[in-house]
């Protein structure tokens, strides 16, 4: 078991059951895990200390998705860890980012793991980064796969297909960018041109 990042644990200022951020903690204990440490109240922010025995690790069934396919996989938590939608975790050597969990019958941000029956999740490794490509008068779609962090920026030339191109925008969001650069995990689209080969 490793530290987790929040805990659902009574706040003793909240008087109930609350999310709470792992500030610091360790694990010890034999027989049985126990995790100490300090956690702060996402409600109030109040700050305090506390043990908590762990239980074996629940396994949860994860749908992974990539591409146009899905696949079963597992993922095991401390029944009291929290999952929540966005985050990145990693389901066997998959690093996956959860895209929808379902407790008690719904679809839910975030629950306990034990509460949790499916999470569905798409493979994190590689994001499918969509280009349109102008050529005098037409153009085409293409896509590259590229790993989530990696960088695009306006004037790189890159290979796209069987084509050399140079990217003039950035589609991200909620604008275009005519200068700069994005990281491919918020690419909605790259427009790009097809590089002039000029022979001597
Ligand atoms: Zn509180």
């Amino acid at each position: 078991m490793t530290v987790p990042s929040s805990i659902m644990v009574e706040c003793p200022v909240c008087k109930q059951e609350t999310l709470h951020e792992v500030l610091s903690g360790k694990i010890g204990g034999k027989a049985q895990t126990v995790l100490e440490s300090t956690v702060k109240c996402k409600e109030c922010g109040h700050i305090h200390h506390c043990v908590l025995k762990a239980e074996k690790p629940v396994n949860l069934p994860v749908v992974i998705s990539w591409l146009d396919k899905s696949r079963k996989s597992s993922l095991a938590l401390g029944p009291d860890e929290v999952l929540s939608v966005e985050d990145e975790v990693m389901c066997g050597d998959e690093q996956i980012i959860v895209t929808s969990i379902e407790s008690k019958g719904a679809r839910v941000g975030r629950a306990k793991a034990r509460d949790i029956q499916t999470v569905w999740g798409k493979r994190f490794d590689k994001v499918r980064v969509p280009f349109s490509v102008s050529q005098v008068s037409k153009t085409f779609s293409e896509h590259i796969l590229a790993v989530p962090d990696e960088e695009f920026y306006v004037g790189d030339i890159l290979k796209v297909g069987r084509h050399e191109v140079v990217i003039h925008s950035i589609k991200i969001k909620d604008k275009s960018l005519r200068m700069g650069g994005a990281r491919a995990r918020d690419i909605v689209r790259v427009y790009a041109n097809i590089v002039r080969k000029t022979s001597y």
